[in-house]
């Protein structure tokens, strides 16, 4: 009975700590969500969904969060997408163009079937707003992933 006792207490303290961790994380503006799939994304990648397309919307939003070193692979979007970077700074790039250094308060609007990707600097977090609109069913068109070289590239630029 007093293990069950001490197990109980213990338990409520972990619950007691667990939420007060995340309540005390107060910098960032939505939750991180899930993991991101690697077969789009390289590194870890997460999404908060946060409007899911309907009878009004004709596109999803939705919180992405890359760590340092995360990025999508190369994709188009049929009829275009906006990201608005909430947080940190990252990348953008669009094929054969130099990449570019986004940051927070910064809005990309990215014209319709450019092959392009986003992502974290290699040493900084970014997280953004990603509102992707639909052409029909499809809103994305995934390529193959970027790789080291031109990450790299990308970073020393
Ligand atoms: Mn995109």
């Amino acid at each position: 009975m007093r293990t069950i006792i001490v197990s109980i207490i213990a338990t409520s303290i972990l619950i007691a700590c667990k939420s007060k961790t995340e309540t005390m994380n107060t910098s960032e503006i939505f939750p991180k969500g899930d993991p991101l799939s690697n077969d789009w994304f390289t590194g870890h990648a997460f999404l908060k969904p946060l409007i899911a397309k309907d009878n009004n919307n004709e596109y999803t939003v939705g919180s992405v969060t890359f760590e340092p070193g995360a990025r999508t692979n190369w994709h188009t979007h049929p009829k275009g997408q906006v990201l608005l970077v909430i947080e940190g700074q990252g990348l953008y790039q669009e094929k054969d163009k130099t990449a570019q250094i986004i940051k927070k308060g910064d809005v990309i609007n990215i014209p319709e079937n450019t092959e392009h990707w986003h992502g974290a600097t290699s040493t900084t977090k970014m997280v953004h707003i990603a509102i992707t609109n639909f052409k029909e069913e499809t809103q994305v068109t995934w390529l193959h992933p970027v790789t080291e070289e031109e990450y790299r590239s990308a970073n020393t630029n």
